[in-house]
């Protein structure tokens, strides 16, 4: 799985504080939401009641 273009990165944002994303290897994070949200097949999954919330403090990667 490569990477999203930058041009859909550039318009994503988190979609519950609108904020800017981390780009992960399958995956789009928001520190300020400590969410984690999923990309399958290329397709970021952009909701927040699919997102995975991030530890207190690890940042573990999701499993494969
Ligand atoms: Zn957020």
């Amino acid at each position: 799985m490569s990477s999203l273009p930058q041009d859909l990165l550039d318009i994503l944002a988190c979609p519950q504080c609108r904020g800017p994303l981390e780009v992960e290897t399958a995956s789009l994070r928001c520190d300020t939401c400590r969410l984690r949200y999923r990309v399958e097949h290329g397709i970021p999954v952009m909701l927040i009641h699919e997102a995975e919330p991030l530890g207190p403090d690890t940042d573990v990667p999701a499993a494969p």
